[in-house]
């Protein structure tokens, strides 16, 4: 665990996050600042700092967990596509330097689901955490 990092915290319990998947070695929680309704992170539980120092056999636990949960969020949501973003470095946009993959729906009409970062409630987020582990 490294100290300061906000995925390790969520990974040890001592901060909390709307679950929606967790095992041994891969969790998966809402984002805070959600891109779209129904974005998903998925990360290792354990601390890597990207896809350079992941090891493959971790990596392959992570990639199977996002498509689990990519096709969740899509029947959840009534997505029409689903955009998967994966940040290496701070010039990539990677600002929590513990490796993850972002789920992120796409909608034909935008403005029908909000786009945009925002602070999201985490009774919303809590709420649609759960909707989506019953279509896991
Ligand atoms: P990056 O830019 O590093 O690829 O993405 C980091 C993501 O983590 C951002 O989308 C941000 O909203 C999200 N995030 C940062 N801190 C927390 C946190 O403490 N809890 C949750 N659920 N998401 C976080
Ligand atoms: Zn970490």
């Amino acid at each position: 665990m490294a100290d300061q990092c906000p995925f390790c915290s969520i990974a040890s319990g001592s901060s909390s996050a709307s679950m929606v998947y967790e095992d041994n070695n891969v969790l998966a929680f809402m984002d805070l600042n959600p891109i779209s309704v129904g974005h998903v992170l998925i990360v290792s539980r354990e601390h890597w700092e990207n896809l350079y120092e992941v090891p493959e056999e971790t990596l392959g636990e992570l990639i199977a967990v996002v498509k689990r949960v990519a096709i969740a969020v899509k029947k959840t949501v009534g997505a029409d596509g689903i955009k998967i973003i994966q940040n290496n470095g701070r010039c990539a946009g990677q600002v929590v330097m513990h490796i993850h993959f972002h789920v992120v729906p796409c909608f034909s009409q935008k403005g029908t689901k909000r786009y945009g970062r925002v602070m999201e409630n985490r009774n919303v987020l809590d709420e649609m955490a759960q909707k989506i582990r019953k279509n896991l």
